[in-house]
């Protein structure tokens, strides 16, 4: 199943018509409170009342014009003055290939710096995404050369990838920001990890690697993007044998997906955001979403017939 849903977030023929269709517009909603940004913006609005930070990040990927990706930074730029304006605790995440990382590098270069020094004006981060594996030395190189600029950058590594450990030690000496998902897309076994098992293990190891590093003083804001609740306890547990709070991480999850969790964390001492997703250009990223979890399909037809 999780295949098959991530081979259809591929498939571009199903990505240009499925959208279109009523229901399926229907189920995204649980995933993303509306396409707009200011449906977005409201919805971070609710979270900051309750205590929980936000990030955002306007879905669509692989641009095959500059110009959208020249229309994509705008866009955020005007995102990050509405953050301001609003006083939301909110952060901005991105994909390379959203600011046209396959067409232009140079030009991803300058929209990613554009919006880290906008980012900076508020004291706060630009979050870059991971993207499937062909894409990780070169965002890992882009995120290098960025943070040599411009201190105020995140970025996500993928504990499924068998690299990531290797790729914690070299970010370190940069005083990083590193969000730590499991990981979306399907990668093969020689370079990712396959099993549940394997790649939850992974995620602790890596974890504590970022723990004993701020530990030992390296200054390292770490994000546990996950809604892996038990995984995230594990985590506090080492944190709390390091003698570290369990403020020294901060817990990601996206919207939608386990906010009982999000509160009661947030209500428990633990520093809490949720990534908002909104934008027209949805299916690839709620395909992956179903794939996590195959209930969702179930969900989804419930939606979808009533
Ligand atoms: C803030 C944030 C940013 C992310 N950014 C990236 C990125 O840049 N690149 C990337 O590859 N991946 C990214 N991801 C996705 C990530 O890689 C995982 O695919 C996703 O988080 C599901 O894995 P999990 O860690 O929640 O653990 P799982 O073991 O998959 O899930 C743990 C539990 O959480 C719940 N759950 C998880 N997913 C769902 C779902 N879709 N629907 C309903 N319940 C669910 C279930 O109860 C499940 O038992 C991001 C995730 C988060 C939270």
């Amino acid at each position: 199943m999780r295949s098959l849903l991530l081979w259809m977030a591929r498939n571009t023929w199903l990505r240009d018509r499925l959208p279109r269709l009523w229901f399926a517009r229907r189920a995204v909603r649980r995933f993303m409170p509306g396409e707009d940004p200011e449906s977005a913006l409201a919805a971070g609005m609710q979270f900051q009342v309750a205590g929980i930070g936000s990030l955002y990040t306007r879905l669509g990927e692989n641009l095959t014009r500059i110009d959208e990706a020249d229309a994509v930074a705008a866009h955020y730029l005007g995102v990050m003055d509405q953050l301001r304006e609003r006083r939301l605790d909110g952060e901005v995440s991105v994909k390379l290939t959203q600011l046209g990382f396959d067409l232009d590098i140079e030009r991803t270069f300058g929209h990613a710096a554009g919006l880290a020094s906008r980012a900076a004006e508020q004291g706060k981060t630009l979050w870059v995404d991971m993207e499937g594996s062909a894409y990780a030395e070169g965002t890992i190189a882009f995120y290098e050369r960025l943070k040599a600029v411009h201190p105020n950058i995140g970025i996500c590594l993928q504990a499924y990838l068998r690299r990531t450990a290797a790729d914690i030690q070299r970010l370190l000496p940069l005083q990083p920001e590193i969000r730590l998902v499991k990981g979306a897309y399907a990668e093969p076994a020689d370079i990712a990890y396959t099993t549940r098992h394997d790649v939850d293990a992974n995620y602790l190891a890596l974890s504590v690697a970022m723990l004993e590093a701020a530990r030992a003083g390296t200054p390292i804001r770490i994000g546990l993007g996950t809604h892996d609740v038990r995984l995230i306890e594990q985590v506090a547990e080492h944190a709390t044998a390091l003698g570290l709070s369990r403020t020294s991480f901060e817990v990601q999850m996206l919207y939608g997906i386990r906010t009982d969790q999000q509160h009661r964390l947030s209500a428990a001492g633990y520093r809490v955001r949720t990534l908002i997703a909104y934008g027209e250009a949805w299916y690839p990223w709620y395909m992956r979403r179903l794939a996590e979890r195959p209930a969702n399909v179930l969900f989804a037809l419930r939606q979808i017939f009533g």
